[in-house]
């Protein structure tokens, strides 16, 4: 496998960095996930954009523009086997002494990059579904920022493991203006379809804004299914004819169990499979185009 480091190419056994890495000692720095099909990288333009938006979050400044972070990317994914891979992408605020502040002057940032094979999820998982538990969001207040210090969600998502699940769902605990609600999974955005709505909660500091969830309510709109974008309360979750996880290398899931029960009727319902068929559709169309 070759990786990209600060500027070079080479195998990942020879990929080196300082134990003074701020990502190392503070995890000081915010990474992206890119899926490339047939060798491109899908929805670029985006993942930059968020990237720009996590790097802002920090206050670390972009080290390259976009064509150049194509130019690296695609470089990457040429040097790297299979049609199907997805890019791992993270800068760090570089190597200091050990000091909580910025360092002063600053100092250049750590840039690494790899690639792994990509494989869409098994049929066996789109027909069965998957299952869940929920735990509450104990993560900081800035979760828009896509940070690689990922403590809270590394522990939450054993909790599913632990449990035989895929994903924990995440529920903010009530403040004093509003009850308990749903923000998105350990790993994942959650949407809930109620009486043929698709309900995505808003794309506030409270979660990661994924690029798929975007692509769904894209196709959502251009297919006419009526969604809706607002805060979705803990109950209605339980409640929920379906659900669904969504992220770049797992695509559409249904979640057909939740904390041990049924949701709905306990298998993938038909907003899942109209959405999965209409993102394989679209990432076809997108694909072809580019
Ligand atoms: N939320 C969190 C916390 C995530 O880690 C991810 C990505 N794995 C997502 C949402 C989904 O984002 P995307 O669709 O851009 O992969």
């Amino acid at each position: 496998m070759t990786i990209y480091l600060n500027g070079q190419f080479m195998p990942i056994e020879d990929a080196k960095i300082s134990v003074l890495d701020r990502g190392f000692i503070f995890g000081d720095g915010v990474y992206e996930v890119i899926p490339v099909y047939t060798r491109k990288a899908f929805r670029l333009a985006e993942h930059l954009r968020r990237l720009r938006h996590s790097l802002d979050g920090i206050r670390l400044v972009n080290p390259h523009g976009d064509s150049e972070w194509a130019g690296i990317i695609n470089e990457l994914i040429a040097r790297n086997p299979g049609e199907d891979q997805y890019l791992y992408l993270h800068i760090t605020r570089g190597v200091a002494k050990r000091d909580h502040a910025f360092p002063n002057p600053p100092v250049a940032p750590t840039i690494f990059m790899m690639s792994s094979p990509l494989s869409a999820p098994p049929a066996e998982l789109l027909q069965s579904g998957v299952c869940a538990v929920t735990a509450q969001d104990n993560r900081w207040l800035r979760c828009d920022i896509k940070a690689i210090a990922l403590l809270p969600n590394v522990l939450l998502r054993q909790m599913a493991v632990d449990a035989g699940c895929a994903e924990t769902i995440l529920i903010r605990a009530e403040s004093k203006s509003e009850g308990a609600f749903m923000t998105e999974g350990a790993a994942s955005n959650i949407f809930v379809v109620k009486d043929d709505k698709l309900l995505a909660p808003p794309k506030d500091n409270l979660m990661l804004p994924g690029i798929t969830y975007d692509v769904i309510l894209e196709i959502a709109a251009a297919h006419g299914i009526q969604y809706e974008v607002r805060r979705i309360a803990a109950a209605e979750i339980f409640a929920a004819d379906e659900l669904l996880l969504t992220s770049s290398t797992k695509e559409v899931l249904a979640i057909t169990q939740l904390d041990g029960k049924p949701v709905g009727t306990g298998k993938p319902g038909a907003m899942f499979a109209r959405l999965h068929q209409l993102y394989q559709d679209f990432k076809r169309d997108v694909m072809r185009a580019s």
